[in-house]
């Protein structure tokens, strides 16, 4: 997941705030190791208690982030940068000494900058800061496995990842740790680190990476690390929360920190702690751990945050360490045109529906390439915010196109457009979000998500005109499309008007649209009509949540559009 530049909402921010404040105070016998002693002999259990709270203890912080995606602030400003963090990270140390940094996992890709540099301006970025471990998260990989071992030379602190084999080794990937123990404050912190096993097809590990089961991996090591001292066992994890639950019940774990749904939240799980951060380092996550002096015990937690904001100055060390990408993030932040209206670039929005963004990136092509029609895939709008009125920047441009490409135009037959519409809304019901999904220009259509796939297109006009399956049209796209890409094989070999090598690339197209006027206000004007049996589809929050998360949508006469 990836929303740089979607401000949270503001509901979600209070609602995890108050849940903050409220859970500050630590949560008594979450860990195994501070269970009191058995409940049958009160007396005994009494003088012990009072043993206890005679004891010193150790303070250590924990310092946590996970899902971070670009150094520099983030929600125009008002979130997040790790010039920020850094100072803030200073703060606390001057503090407690005994504090370590952790990042759980994310941080790679995707984002505008790594377009350019591969994730490798974030490793210098958490090498600034002082980062001591991270785990590795799915993101990690989608540059492919050598540009990954070639980040963890770079890091100067530790990747974990106990549980990301490499088939060629048959150790961990890029020989990682299985887990460290570092003595901080005197005490012996153990720390083991566990991804997720989709990001087998969610990213692009390769053929020699592999996933093994966390649970096993947890019950493997723990015990190993307490063999060799660990007083107290710390999980850094990026896995969906309720496998962080499983896991919490798979060995005894006196704490997670995980990450991954850009969600803040709190949970607790067999006893253990769970804890996450949204994204962006929006906030910084801490949690003071309380250990006896004498038992070496974990006696009790506290948990906060420190909000990310423009009140904390940036570390002017960070700056410097960070000055070779000024050019860069100057030439990022340079307008190229305005907005007077939201711009949709969601994912969800523009792979289901007609959205602004996407009709006004159709008409760009559609007159750059000087076609009768275009037809693009939901799939190249990225960015997956919405930008907001005011400046266009020439990021905002490499944020809805990342990928280089160029804008193309084809002769296709009607028969053919109809069967590249067909095409398109084929996983419409199937899928929440398709990337296949068409945005039009010159074209408007209606399609029904309740007839079969191949079936779904109950109206096509070309134009004003009804679409002559007889005719051939000129056709603005993308030069992915226009070779098969997201499955559009019926304009592979069509004959080329503008080919690829002779267009220009979907980047200049966007930003000369962009600085075509003054400020530019696009709109949606009913050119995609969507039908759920005949009738217009009701908005998403009518639909039925799935227990995988995806939304189910039943058609009349069935009990779900599902299959
Ligand atoms: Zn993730």
């Amino acid at each position: 997941m990836s929303f740089p530049f979607r401000p949270p909402s503001p509901l979600a921010t209070l609602l995890a705030a108050l849940l903050l404040a409220a859970g500050c105070a630590s949560l008594p016998g979450s860990a195994p190791t501070s269970s009191p002693a058995a409940e049958s002999r009160p007396a005994e259990n009494a003088a012990s208690e009072a043993e206890q709270e005679e004891e010193p203890t150790v303070t250590l912080t924990l310092l946590h982030v996970n899902d971070v995606y670009q150094f520099t602030p983030v929600d125009f400003g008002a979130r997040g940068g790790l010039g920020r963090l850094s100072t803030l990270r200073k703060q606390v140390l001057a503090e407690s000494p005994n504090t370590l940094f952790l990042m759980a996992g994310d941080t790679l890709g995707p984002s505008v900058e790594s377009t350019f540099h591969k994730g490798k301006q974030m490793i210098d970025a958490w090498n600034a800061l002082g980062l001591d471990f991270a785990v590795l998260g799915n993101h990690e990989f989608d540059f492919g496995p050598d540009v990954m071992l070639e980040r963890i030379r770079e890091s100067r602190f530790t990747w974990l990842g106990a549980n990301v084999m490499d088939k060629k080794t048959g150790r961990t990937f890029g020989e990682t740790p299985p887990f460290v123990i570092r003595e901080v404050g005197g005490v012996k912190v153990g720390i083991f680190g566990v991804l997720l096993g989709k990001t087998k097809y969610s990213s692009k590990p390769g053929p020699d990476v592999y996933f093994t089961d966390t649970c096993a991996k947890a019950r493997e090591l723990v015990p190993q690390m307490r063999k060799q001292g660990a007083q107290i066992i710390i999980g850094l994890t990026h896995l969906f929360v309720a496998e962080d639950k499983v896991l919490a019940r798979c060995a005894p774990i006196d704490l997670i920190i995980g990450g991954h749904e850009h969600v803040m939240m709190q949970a607790v799980s067999n006893g253990t702690p769970i804890i996450k951060m949204s994204s962006e380092a929006r906030e910084l996550g801490r949690v003071t751990l309380h250990v006896g002096t004498q038992s070496g015990k974990l006696k009790s937690m506290d948990f906060d945050m420190l909000p990310v904001t423009p009140e904390v100055p940036e570390d002017p060390a960070f700056a410097k360490a960070m000055r070779e990408y000024d050019a860069m993030m100057a030439e990022l932040s340079q307008p190229v045109g305005r907005t007077r209206v939201p711009l949709d670039a969601l994912e969800e929005s523009n792979r289901s529906h007609e959205t602004n963004l996407a009709s006004f990136v159709a008409d760009a092509y559609r007159q750059a390439a000087g076609a009768e029609v275009a037809l693009i895939n939901g799939g190249s709008i990225r960015s997956d915010s919405v930008l907001r009125p005011g400046p266009l920047t020439r990021r905002d441009v490499l944020a809805i196109h990342p990928y280089p490409g160029s804008v193309v135009s084809i002769e296709v037959s009607g028969a053919v457009l109809r069967q590249a519409l067909e095409h398109g809304v084929s996983r419409s019901a199937e899928e929440t979000d398709p990337g296949r999904f068409p945005q039009v220009s010159g074209i408007q259509y209606a399609f029904d998500v309740c007839r079969p796939p191949g079936d779904r297109i109950v109206r096509v006009t070309v134009n004003g005109e009804p679409l002559d399956v007889k005719r051939t049209y000129s056709l603005a796209t993308n030069s992915y499309m226009s070779g098969g890409g997201d499955g559009y094989s019926m304009f592979k070999g069509a004959k080329y008007r503008v080919s690829p090598d002779k267009g220009r690339t979907t980047q200049d197209v966007l930003r000369d649209a962009f600085a075509s006027a003054e400020s530019i206000a696009p709109a949606t004007t009913g050119r995609i009509e969507r039908l759920r049996g005949g009738a217009r589809e009701l908005a998403r929050k009518d639909d039925k949540e799935h227990e995988d998360g995806k939304h189910v949508l039943s058609c009349p006469g069935t009990a779900s559009a599902h299959p």
